[in-house]
């Protein structure tokens, strides 16, 4: 590979071009943190899969936030570069990227109601990605409860958690682990729910149904929590957000 030549400071700098041995390690390097952090395109904001090879038009890519073409010196500088779809990548073309602060783009929204209310469903409507236990991503609890605690202290997370949390100690519980910028109940009444689990005629319906029970006998909305609405009115930066200090209501 040819090097460029690029002007830095009065003198002339040679830059390796993007490609290569080191261009795989810098890609490898960018979906080992993207995946540990769902962290989405940085173009499109849609999550990435992580799994897909990098030559998949949906697989993940390294977008640099600089463009190369511009800033040459930033070719190599890990924090100029980020995930994104290798087909927005494309797209994209050589113009700058401007990537909002990570405070201001953290959004953490758990969702929380008894089975078969529809928080699953509901959550994938978001279009970020799902942290559900029911998913078989997951081999054990204590796997999914370090995936919440990492969600936690990710700067940049974006996801939605879906638990049942049916006391308010719970949900506390579970915000304060994923540092949560957001909490909402998604419920219906039992017999509702009852109904809808039996049509769905699943071989753990009968499981799901004592579920349901014990989570109406749990439930307490002593921290006032509201009703989910909408995913804008989730994703809202108001100040009703205190992921700080989740005792004091939502
Ligand atoms: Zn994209």
């Amino acid at each position: 590979m040819r090097p460029g030549f690029v002007h830095s400071g009065g003198a002339m700098v040679a830059v390796r071009s993007w490609q290569g041995r080191a261009a795989q390690e810098a890609l490898a390097k960018v979906k080992r943190s993207g995946s540990m952090r769902s962290a989405p395109c940085v173009i499109c904001g849609r999550p990435i899969d992580y799994r897909l090879p990098s030559s998949d038009p949906r697989g993940c890519s390294v977008q640099h936030l600089k463009a190369r073409s511009r800033h040459p010196e930033l070719t190599w500088v890990a924090s100029n570069w980020a995930p994104a779809h290798l087909e927005c990548n494309k797209r994209w073309g050589d113009r700058d990227l401007e990537v909002a602060a990570p405070s201001s783009r953290r959004q953490v929204v758990c969702l929380f109601g008894p089975p078969g209310a529809g928080k699953t469903t509901e959550a994938h409507r978001s279009g970020l990605p799902v942290y559900d236990r029911d998913d078989e991503r997951w081999s054990s609890e204590a796997e999914f409860a370090e995936a919440l605690r990492l969600l936690g202290q990710d700067p940049d997370a974006r996801a939605v958690v879906v638990r049942t949390g049916a006391t308010s100690s719970a949900r506390a519980r579970i915000a304060k682990l994923v540092n949560a910028t957001a909490c909402r109940l998604i419920a219906a009444d039992e017999r509702t729910l009852r109904a809808r689990i039996a049509k769905r005629g699943r071989s753990d319906a009968m499981e799901t149904s004592v579920g349901v029970k014990r989570w109406f006998d749990a439930f307490d909305d002593a921290d006032g929590i509201r009703a989910f609405t909408t995913w804008d009115d989730a994703m809202s930066f108001s100040a009703e957000t205190k992921p700080t200090n989740p005792t004091s209501g939502w």
